[in-house]
């Protein structure tokens, strides 16, 4: 089954991704700062039997116990988005639930008891809403949510209060960042009830110019609302970085001269170290993205980028590679995925 990040999307020359995120906790365990070993093993439990009976056709849930994966494994999950950084680094009694195409995948144990994720690629919030709130109203079914009539979901953290929802959209902003413009961006966004951040989330660094915006506000408005608002956002932005890269490189034998540079070296290199590549595969997506390349899909771009993190390519290997046998592999993987383009 196609893995979700080598589908197209809509718009997906420019969002890399939608993510929906839901955070929800049970009223007979004490949040996470406080539950102990017994009973963070017991929600797994829980959480695992509400779930072991849905029905998903051919996109069948996997229960993966995250002590039992090697640190590569871990490491290649949070290089594809499906856990945080922070649930990758402690492993301890933590479950994840993942879709076999892998768009679906559920945290237990992460800030919240429950963390659940749905992830399209290109712009699918309301595909990505209708997911994640069919696996709540499952989950709610049979667990007994801490909840609130008057604030709503009660959450770890009180920035998540209410809805406990996150939307958030991906995007590659080369110009926009080329230009400087990130910072009055974020200005402007945060009035919305909006927030930038980088690539892996929270205090994270956007690498490739990759973005994601999301809500900032989870009390007093609805989830239909907060997706709404951040959509009407995003359509803007995207007009924006648009706008920004004919100011940026108005000159299109500049902008040419870089993709073309980019794909020289991605086909020939034979040592690519994982920044490198990040930024390279960042100038042909730009290049796709403005019809100069024509030879190269957003889906192989995607592919490419997801094979050559470092987890992934220890994990695909099944050994802990030297830094340097990384990038040795890393170029060969490159060459040989842009070798027709
Ligand atoms: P949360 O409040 O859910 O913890 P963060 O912004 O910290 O949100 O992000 C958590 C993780 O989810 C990060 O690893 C980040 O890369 C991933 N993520 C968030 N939004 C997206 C998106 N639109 N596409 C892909 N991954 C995303
Ligand atoms: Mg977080």
């Amino acid at each position: 089954m196609t893995k979700w990040y080598l589908e197209s999307g809509k718009d997906d020359d420019i969002v890399l991704s939608t993510r929906i995120r839901l955070a929800r906790n049970l009223s007979s365990y004490p949040f996470k700062s406080r539950i102990s070993p017994e009973q963070q093993r017991e929600l797994c439990q829980k959480v695992r039997s509400a779930l072991e009976g849905v029905r998903m056709g051919e996109n069948k849930l996997s229960f993966l116990t995250m002590e039992n994966m090697s640190e590569a494994e871990r490491l290649s999950l949070v290089e594809n988005h499906s856990v945080s950084p922070e649930f990758a680094d402690n492993p301890k009694d933590k479950l994840l639930i993942l879709s076999q195409n892998e768009d679906i995948s559920i945290m237990v144990g992460e800030e919240d008891h429950i963390r659940i994720q749905v992830m399209r690629p290109g712009l699918e919030l309301n595909e990505a809403l209708k997911t994640a709130d069919m696996l709540d109203n499952v989950l709610d079914e049979t667990l007994d949510y801490a909840f609130s009539e008057q604030l709503g979901f009660l959450t770890a953290c009180p920035t998540n209060l209410g809805t406990g929802l996150r939307a958030s959209v991906m995007l590659h902003l080369p110009a926009l960042e080329q230009a400087g413009a990130i910072n009055q961006l974020a200005n402007t966004i945060s009035k919305l009830g909006l927030t930038i951040r980088g690539t892996y989330g929270e205090g994270s660094d956007a690498k490739g110019a990759e973005y994601q915006i999301s809500n900032q506000i989870t009390l007093g408005i609805s989830e239909e609302m907060a997706v709404q608002n951040l959509q009407s956002v995003v359509l803007q932005v995207i007009e924006q970085e648009k706008k920004a890269r004919k100011a940026v490189w108005p000159n299109t034998v500049t902008l040419e001269d870089a993709v073309w540079r980019s794909l020289g070296i991605l086909k020939n290199a034979r040592i690519m170290s994982g920044k490198e590549a990040v930024e390279r595969l960042s100038l042909l997506r730009l290049g796709v993205s403005m019809g100069i390349l024509k030879t190269v899909s957003i889906q192989t771009l995607n592919a490419l980028s997801a094979q050559t993190g470092a987890g992934t390519l220890c994990r695909d290997s099944r050994e802990m590679l030297s830094p340097e046998q990384r990038d040795i592999k890393r170029a060969a993987l490159l060459r040989e995925g842009l070798k027709d383009a």
